[in-house]
């Protein structure tokens, strides 16, 4: 069939070892043939930022910011074996930290549900998808050791031009700790315009958690500003609970929400979340942009570069890793492109894709980490998986069977 044309560009972030191997896999034989497409190619493979002293990275977050849709590899984030490894100039920070603190987003993970594969809370029928405020609270506070004897813990605020508040936190008696955390409502506001925008664009609803019985003015403003922004998106539905009953309804729930967690609590939750979905191979991220209400996005794989399988390959032997996760980076970033243009056979295109990827892993073609969750040690045998080429080459044939039924 002919190819659909894109008029505007995505950004392509190229990145490093196994998920690299898969990213040239999955243009040439899931993009090119099928999109006539611009793509604006950044090479953030880590030898190439180390050639530019991460240059790189900045320009690609930049073009990320011109054109809206970042499509990013995993890449190394290098320690000091790394820098050994690459001999390279220096320690860069990581490529996610750079980027997102130049799109300044809220980060969405979400699981990628096949029937057949088992997730370890059973009733999860529907994806979870968490949105962490990756901002303030615990990460920048000041926390200190009480020494031991009699003293008084104060928290001050002291306006440029007014008096000094003050507010007793404790009288001690003898030894202890202490803690003093911030937030701010821009960051608030950028927080609550991502959520509703992410999840504007999955058709979900958002659930806002806090503890505001306890902290009534710190995640009591958390409440205002979401019920405030709420407004701004009234096609999407809005509850707040209380992060105890949260959990307790996560657990029992079928999924299907968006979950706006402070923090700490995503920082946790998320990780419960990627435990309960069952493989790392199976788990989305999209970074949003607040600005814009959400016209800005950059999509990846959760998971990293798979050095394990990487050292295999290297060692000449077969290796099978699972690349469903960095394709729906892509799907997830060219239905984008496809709303924002109103290229309607793109999202199309990038819904057929998403399918075709579940229904080969349901139809029992699938990689090595997916048959180990579904038939435990056993799937370890080579009858149960296929290789990483092998298992493209099923989407392939899905993708280009099923254009010719619907052409016919
Ligand atoms: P990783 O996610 O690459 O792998 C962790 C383990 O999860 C692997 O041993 C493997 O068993 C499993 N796994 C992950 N993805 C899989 C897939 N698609 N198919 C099958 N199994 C999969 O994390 P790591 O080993 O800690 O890190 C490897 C490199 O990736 C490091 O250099 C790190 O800096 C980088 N990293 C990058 C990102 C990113 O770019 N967003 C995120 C995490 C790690």
């Amino acid at each position: 069939p002919a190819k659909i044309k894109v008029d505007n560009p995505v950004v392509s972030l190229d990145g490093d070892e196994m998920t690299r191997m898969i990213w040239a896999t999955i243009k040439d034989r899931l993009i090119s043939p099928f999109l006539d497409i611009p793509i604006i190619e950044y090479d953030l493979g880590i030898k190439h930022r180390d050639e530019t002293d991460d240059k790189v990275t900045i320009d690609a977050a930049h073009a990320i910011l011109e054109h809206n849709v970042g499509i990013k590899c995993a890449g190394i984030t290098p320690d000091e074996a790394r820098v050994k490894e690459f001999g390279l100039k220096r320690m860069y920070k990581s490529p996610n930290g750079t980027i997102r603190s130049i799109l300044n987003g809220t980060v969405f993970r979400e699981p990628i549900i096949c029937d057949n594969v088992p997730r370890l809370v059973s009733a999860w029928s529907k994806p979870i998808i968490i949105a962490r405020h990756a901002f303030a609270d615990q990460y920048k506070s000041v926390d200190i050791r009480v020494p031991p004897g009699k003293g008084t813990l104060k928290m001050v605020y002291e306006p440029e031009d007014g008096r000094p508040q003050e507010y007793v936190v404790h009288n001690f008696d003898g030894a202890g700790v202490g803690l003093c955390m911030f937030n701010t409502d821009e960051s608030i506001y950028g927080f609550a315009k991502s959520t509703f925008a992410y999840a504007r664009m999955r058709s979900l609803p958002v659930i806002l958690a806090s503890k505001n019985t306890i902290l009534k003015q710190y995640d009591g403003r958390f409440m205002q500003i979401f019920s405030e922004v709420s407004q701004e998106f009234h096609d999407v539905p809005y509850e707040h609970r209380l992060i105890d009953d949260f959990v307790a309804y996560m657990i029992k729930s079928d999924g299907g929400y968006v979950a706006a967690l402070k923090n700490y609590d995503g920082d946790v939750i998320s990780d419960i979340s990627a435990q309960g979905f069952g493989s790392l191979g199976l788990m989305t991220s999209t970074l949003v942009c607040p600005h814009d209400n959400g016209k800005t996005i950059e999509t990846e794989a959760a998971h990293g570069t798979v050095t394990r399988h990487y050292r295999q390959h290297q060692a000449g032997k077969e290796t099978s890793t699972n690349p469903i996760a960095s394709i729906f980076a892509w799907t997830r970033g060219l239905s984008h492109r496809g709303k924002l243009d109103h290229n309607e056979e793109l999202v199309q295109f990038a819904n057929r894709l998403e399918k075709s990827c579940i229904d080969t892993v349901e139809s029992g073609t699938m990689t090595k980490d997916l048959a180990l969750c579904i038939h435990g040690a056993k799937g370890a045998d080579r009858q149960f998986w296929v290789t990483t080429n092998e298992y493209i080459d099923a989407v392939v044939d899905r993708m280009v069977n099923e254009a010719v039924v619907d052409s016919v």
